[in-house]
């Protein structure tokens, strides 16, 4: 999918603050945060929502969380608290079509979400 903001980000076609990588995976600083911390995790591998999602896709969503106590470890939200939230289609209010989980910390975050 050669017009997706996040697969240029994987491929380097767009520039990212990135906070982790591997082979699998991509996390990197939002441009627009809504809180202190808040990157967003996504697959290198394009999937534009959790509606297409296959065992392969599947397996790299759990590789994210595997990742998830480090990161947030070196991201200083582990002790004080965090939130992972993945938006889905239109009332989901999904913007990017590739699957990417946000995560937001270094605030108290309200609930429910409006
Ligand atoms: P969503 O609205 O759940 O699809 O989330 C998309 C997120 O991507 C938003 O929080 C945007 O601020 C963020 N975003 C869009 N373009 C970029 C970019 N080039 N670099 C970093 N974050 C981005
Ligand atoms: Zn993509």
């Amino acid at each position: 999918m050669n017009d997706c903001i996040f697969c240029k980000i994987v491929n380097g076609e767009i520039p990212s603050n990135k906070v982790y990588e591997d082979d699998k995976i991509l996390s990197f600083k939002d441009l627009n945060p809504e809180a202190p911390v808040h990157v967003l995790i996504i697959p290198k591998k394009h999937i534009s929502s959790l509606n297409e999602v296959d065992d392969e896709a599947a397996e790299t969503i759990a590789h994210i969380f595997k990742i998830v106590p480090k990161l947030v470890k070196e991201l200083g939200i582990d002790e004080g608290g965090y939130r992972i939230v993945s938006n889905c289609g239109e009332d989901g209010g999904q913007s990017v079509p590739h699957v990417h989980f946000h995560l937001l910390g270094g605030r108290s975050l309200n609930w429910p979400p409006g």
